[in-house]
């Protein structure tokens, strides 16, 4: 039997290799988020979370990058990088308050409903600032703009209470870490601390965890990273965003010194990140325990009252910009009884409406926002994966009883199953290392740990091992 690889399999080799040639700390850092798309003549595509990363990569990365996927796939001269998170509908959120658009973009934008950027080849926006800007902040990121209900009521009370601090005041709590899922507002949050605090002039640093790696890794190259931890350390107030996005040891080793001589010389740190600390898995114990050391407050999903009133805080933005758009009640509790995840899912929906709107020049009624957003609503059910389908389907490719999966017993026809099913768990579905832990025989969370990590390095090591389980993915994954 002559195995056929497919183009993902191929990305899996050129990812082990990239593994081996840049070491653990760098391949972790910027290939583990790195998702091949497709393969179109001579062209690779490929998407990664942010543009900060689609930018290193371009830079640092794409000739490296082309010679592997020639050696793979024969004449490649373009690899074209995508930003996940920017593949939106057309008409984002600061589109709202454009012009209309002429008659043929008009009609290009309602055939297609979603944009992926796309990396311009020789474009690199990536302004080379001076050591200490932070990352950019979006001017409508005030306490404002922030609509505050029972889900968020206590990080948004605590995110004030830092931003009105007087320089040097302590709060009581350091570091203040805020803890949820995505779209909840996190972002929004620590912005609306970092305008307020600037505004009183205090010395604030805004950046996200992969612009502060990135920033280290930098300076370490230009040699001039001793200034770069000077700097840092004489900021009134540090925040950092998307702290699940730090990696690799040295950069963290950096981090947690700053930490610390930030918190013990009473400067005040912010931290947000899309879990808990004790769940930042590729965290350092040490960083883990010093960020669970300060307040944790986690922003729940908003309930549908709060949902109806940031829709409607988001129709009156949209009614400055254009004062004759109408947009009434019950489309407003439509749209929050059925927008039901995150606050960046309710902004894509008004967006949606007032775009419909403007395009086609339809009122806005139930009826209509019921067609405008159905494709909002169904693309946010990605199918559930459920640890119990993956009990089922690992104890079955093993021939081991689910009671022995779930069992104490230690011998090794038992044990690897056991661990490729936690891996599996932790890989597909959104449970924790301690919830995993739970459900297969109250096992603690570092042993699920242990076996995230021994499936992921044996699969590192052996090929057939790594088809094995991707195998097993793709039956669970569907
Ligand atoms: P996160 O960083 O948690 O993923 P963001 O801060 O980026 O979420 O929020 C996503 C979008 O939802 C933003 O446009 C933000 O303004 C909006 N949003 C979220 N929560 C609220 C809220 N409570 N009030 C107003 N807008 C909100
Ligand atoms: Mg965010």
């Amino acid at each position: 039997m002559t195995p056929i690889h497919s183009d993902r399999e191929e990305w899996d080799r050129i990812k082990l290799r990239l593994r081996v040639e840049l070491g653990e700390d760098a391949f972790t850092s910027w290939f583990t988020r790195v998702e091949f798309e497709s393969r179109d003549g001579s062209c690779v595509f490929l998407s990664v979370p942010t543009r900060f990363l689609k930018n290193w990569l371009h830079s640092r990365y794409r000739d490296r990058l082309l010679v592997l996927f020639r050696e793979a796939f024969g004449p490649i001269d373009q690899i074209e990088f995508a930003v996940r998170s920017a593949m939106r509908p057309v008409v984002a959120p600061r589109d709202v308050v454009t012009p209309l658009p002429t008659a043929p973009t008009r009609a290009a934008a309602l055939q297609t409903p979603v944009v992926r950027v796309v990396a311009a080849s020789t474009r690199h926006d990536d302004r080379e600032e001076d050591v200490l800007a932070g990352s950019p902040l979006d001017p409508r990121y005030g306490f404002d703009g922030f609509v505050e209900g029972r889900s968020n009521s206590l990080a948004f009370a605590a995110a004030r209470r830092v931003a009105d601090a007087r320089p040097g005041e302590s709060v009581g709590f350091n570091p203040l870490y805020i803890h949820a899922a995505v779209g909840l507002g996190k972002t929004h949050l620590l912005q609306a601390v970092a305008h307020a605090a600037k505004a009183q002039g205090r010395r604030v640093l805004y950046l996200t965890a992969e612009h502060f790696m990135y920033r280290f890794v930098a300076a370490l190259m230009a040699q001039s990273a001793i200034a770069f931890k000077e700097a840092l350390r004489g900021i009134d107030l540090l925040l950092i965003d998307d702290m699940q996005f730090l990696q690799g040891r040295q950069v963290q080793q950096e981090f947690c010194h700053t930490l610390n001589s930030l918190i013990d010389g009473a400067r005040q740190v912010v931290v947000a990140a899309d879990r808990p600390p004790a769940d930042l898995e590729t965290l350092d114990e040490r960083v883990r325990s010093r960020l669970a050391g300060g307040l944790l407050v986690e922003i729940a999903a908003p309930d549908v009252d709060l949902r109806r009133r940031i829709v409607g805080h988001r129709v009156e933005v949209a009614r400055r910009a254009s004062p004759s758009l109408e947009i009434s009640a019950a489309v407003i509790d439509y749209v929050a009884e059925n927008v039901v995840s995150s606050g960046r899912d309710l902004d894509g929906a008004v967006n949606r409406l007032v775009a419909h709107n403007q395009l086609t020049g339809q009122d806005i009624s139930v009826e209509m926002a019921e067609l405008a957003l159905r494709d909002l609503l169904r693309t946010r059910e990605p199918r559930k994966v459920k640890i119990e389908d993956i009990q089922r389907v690992v104890s079955k490719h093993f021939n081991v009883s689910k009671a022995d999966l779930l069992s104490a017993r230690r011998t090794r026809t038992v044990v690897r199953p056991r661990q490729i099913a936690m891996y599996l768990a932790k890989a597909l579905t959104p449970r924790s290392l301690p919830e995993i832990g739970r459900r297969f025989g109250n096992r603690d969370h570092t042993t699920v740990l242990h076996a995230v990590r021994k499936i992921e390095e044996m699969a590192g090591a052996d090929r057939g091992f790594a088809d094995e389980i991707e195998m097993l993915k793709r039956l669970l994954d569907g």
